[in-house]
């Protein structure tokens, strides 16, 4: 088994105002979270600083991502939220490129290039999604739409590269309550550690975090989370209850 530290995050997407994220809390707070893996929730921009305030009064060690970014400091793009922001928030994490923001809001590999970079650059870690949907996968395109995607990052020195985390997502699986068998999803894990070693070195290879992502529920995950390359997970519905979150967190060290 590889020596690399798991790593559970929530992503509550547009879910969990504050109202919601102080009873997601109350609850939370009350759970012994295991300390031999590392634990984010992402809020809602909004919802951020509370959560951010809530988990630092209890004392916890679960730290605090962001869900997107935009790449440059500040100016004139209404509606966008500098790095810098976060940063101030204390955010740790920024999930970049999740397929909603691929598929629903067009973002294209340029900008998601961009955000890598400007995250790297403030010492928030990246957490670059990438994933096929099911015409891909059908079309037997997985692998050439994830090497494809990844190509987005292949510019990053290694010292960069180094600090970034991916998260394989299979469209198909995401909030459609069928999760990647885990053979399915190792074999993509393994693709996308081959490429970082080809692109940056082995060594480099063998630290990546790779998250899988897609239907995660407590039942799935012990078998996901003991193939050889799958290093934690990206939970979207399922990290939206405290207690449901806590078993995942759990049985990722099952
Ligand atoms: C996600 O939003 O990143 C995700 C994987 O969602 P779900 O767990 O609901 O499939």
């Amino acid at each position: 088994m590889s020596e690399r530290r798991k790593l559970v995050m929530a992503n509550w997407k547009m879910n969990h105002g504050i109202k919601d994220s102080f009873s997601f809390l109350a609850e939370w707070s009350k759970l012994s979270i295991p300390t031999e893996l590392d634990v984010a929730i992402c809020p809602p921009f909004t919802s951020l600083q509370s959560v951010g305030l809530g988990l630092s009064e209890s004392n916890s060690t679960t730290a605090l991502g962001a869900q997107n970014c935009h790449f440059e400091t500040n100016g004139a793009f209404t509606g966008e939220v500098s790095l810098n922001f976060l940063k101030e928030l204390e955010c740790q994490y920024v999930i970049i490129g999740h397929s909603e923001r691929r598929h629903i809001f067009n973002e294209p590999d340029e900008w998601l290039s961009k955000k890598v970079d400007a995250a790297l650059q403030v010492e928030l870690t990246p957490v670059f999604c990438v994933g096929e949907t099911l015409e891909q996968r059908e079309a037997g395109q997985t692998e050439s739409t994830v090497l494809g995607q990844l190509a987005a990052i292949k510019d990053l020195s290694r010292e960069q590269a180094a600090q970034v985390v991916i998260a394989y997502e299979p469209v198909w699986a995401i909030g459609t309550g069928k999760t990647a068998t885990p053979d399915q999803a190792e074999e993509v894990h393994g693709l996308i550690r081959r490429w970082f070693g080809d692109t940056f070195g082995t060594a480099y290879a063998a630290e990546l975090r790779i998250l899988y992502g897609g239907s995660v529920k407590p039942e799935n995950t012990s078998e996901l989370m003991r193939q050889e390359n799958i290093d934690g997970a990206l939970v979207g519905g399922a990290s939206l209850d405290a207690k449901s979150f806590f078993e995942i967190v759990q049985n990722s060290l099952k």
